[in-house]
């Protein structure tokens, strides 16, 4: 433990302390003293969408709650998530505790009942997305966005894994978005940074700090900010975000969002044993919102939140084209989808490629707008596809709430539910031939398909448990 005390200290880049000095709430001693402890926190937000089955595990029972948050818990250690079938589930999402405040954040900038069009800018690996989704209206779009092409397959799995109709996960460029002049109702930017908030988690990252990549930051930062903004319409919400406790890429940039990009600064209520520290902005006297490892248990963060300025009664009309790529099911194919899907009647069933995917039928023109102008990674759900009046399923289908009661599944002991995830061959009592939920304390894990001398495994191969 004082090795482990002796390094980190030392490892604080002095730069970085001597530049917060003046940054309000920084206190040296207690900063590095927690920094140098070697404490770690760990915490998970659970999935609304499948909480009901979690009662009598280990996370239904008297865990910590996190305060901020409705459904984050802290841990009491840092388990094997890759050991836990319900983590492989989409049962839970191991989050960061301070940033999971942006629940609060949106709850207090605006009506969340109301179909909402959020844009989550900087998604992958998904943690921020699926905190949205959970808080959003079934009938409100969630379009979540990474940049990164070799990043936007962990997001698509991890949203896939929540189990939600309502997102489209696109992989652009942030000005791609400026073909959708104010189109989204709230847009969140937690913006790529220089993460010295982190460096509890991440010590490597302490030595790739540099005064100079805060700069670099800051500077993106404030490109990413101008380039997206006119997709907000007039009256909607910016959130931006950093894990970092650099002025330049906090204060400052909000002092960038309201001077330069007429914008309103929103305040937060902040319950007083929170900890969480409200700052202003020097020129623009912006509220932001700082989380300090040594004041509350969480790692750095900032938050703040803005109303864009101008007429939210003017309606933007979109022209686009329907590139027919999305064709709506046929009759036929319907019928069999029926058979699986207990209430279709909330869903367009549009073929994409070779799969049909289910989307909210009331958001069907905005699938059509988005294809239009982005490049569309996944959308809603794939349910899979239609042969000789059969549907097979796709295990997108599996992590859903959409199947219908009558669909045949097989309850797994822990053992037999990893051998599943490690796409190994599994035995079970069997249940009627044909494809069944394979599940794990109530909770889907993904197809199965039982024939008269074995059981086929069809978990998705590339997300298989690769470890014994
Ligand atoms: N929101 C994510 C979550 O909660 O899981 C974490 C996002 S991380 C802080 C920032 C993201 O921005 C990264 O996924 C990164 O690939 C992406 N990014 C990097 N450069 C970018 C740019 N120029 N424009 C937009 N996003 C960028």
């Amino acid at each position: 433990m004082l090795i482990k005390y002796i390094n980190l200290s030392q490892q604080l880049p002095a730069s970085l302390l001597t530049s917060l000095q003046t940054v309000k709430g920084f206190d040296e001693k207690t900063f590095t003293t927690v920094h140098a402890s070697g404490a770690q926190v760990t915490s998970v937000r659970i999935n609304p969408g499948k909480k009901n089955e979690l009662s009598g595990t280990q996370l239904a029972e008297s865990l910590e709650p996190v305060p901020w948050s409705s459904n984050g818990y802290y841990l009491p250690e840092r388990p094997s998530f890759t050991a836990d079938p319900l983590f492989h589930a989409g049962a839970y999402y191991v989050q960061e505790a301070s940033s999971m405040f942006l629940e609060e954040a949106l709850k207090q900038s605006c009506d969340l009942s109301g179909p909402l069009r959020v844009l989550d800018l900087c998604a992958a690996p998904g943690g921020k997305s699926t905190l949205i989704q959970s808080l959003l209206s079934e009938d409100s779009l969630l379009v979540s966005n990474e940049v990164i092409k070799t990043r936007v397959g962990i997001l698509s799995e991890n949203i896939t894994k929540w189990g939600a109709v309502n997102v489209v996960v696109t992989n652009n460029d942030p000005r791609d978005f400026q073909k959708l002049t104010g189109y989204f109702d709230v847009i969140v930017v937690d913006a790529p940074c220089s993460g010295s908030g982190l460096f509890r988690k991440d010590t490597a990252a302490i030595s790739e700090w540099s005064e100079a990549n805060v700069q670099l930051c800051a500077q993106r930062q404030e490109r990413i900010l101008a380039d997206i903004f006119s997709s907000l319409k007039p009256g909607g919400i910016l959130i931006y975000s950093t894990c970092s406790y650099s002025y330049e890429e906090d204060e400052s940039i909000c002092d960038f969002v309201v001077n330069s990009l007429s914008a309103t600064s929103l305040r937060y209520q902040l319950k007083p044993e929170w900890n969480i520290l409200e700052t202003t902005a020097a020129r623009s006297g912006a509220f932001g919102y700082r989380f300090y490892p040594d004041r509350l248990k969480g790692e750095g963060f900032f938050i703040a939140g803005f109303r864009k300025q101008g007429d939210e009664e003017i309606t933007q009309a979109y022209s686009f084209k329907n590139k027919n790529q999305l064709s709506r099911a046929t009759k036929d194919e319907l019928e069999a989808i029926k058979k699986v899907i207990a209430d279709v009647s909330r869903f367009s069933f549009l073929k994409w490629q070779e799969n049909i995917l289910a989307f909210p039928a009331s958001l069907q023109d905005d699938l059509f707008l988005l294809q239009a102008n982005l490049y569309i990674k996944k959308a809603g759900v794939s349910i899979g596809v239609v042969i000789k009046a059969e549907l097979i399923p796709d295990h997108e289908l599996a992590m859903t709430g959409l199947l219908s009661a009558d669909v045949p599944y097989y309850n797994a002991d822990k053992e037999t539910a990893l051998q599943y995830l490690r796409r190994h061959d599994i035995k079970c009592d069997t249940v009627a031939k044909g494809w069944a939920l394979l599940r794990y304390n109530n909770i889907a894990l993904g197809w199965i398909k039982v024939l008269s001398n074995r059981i086929n495994n069809y978990y998705p191969k590339d997300w298989r448990i690769l470890n014994k």
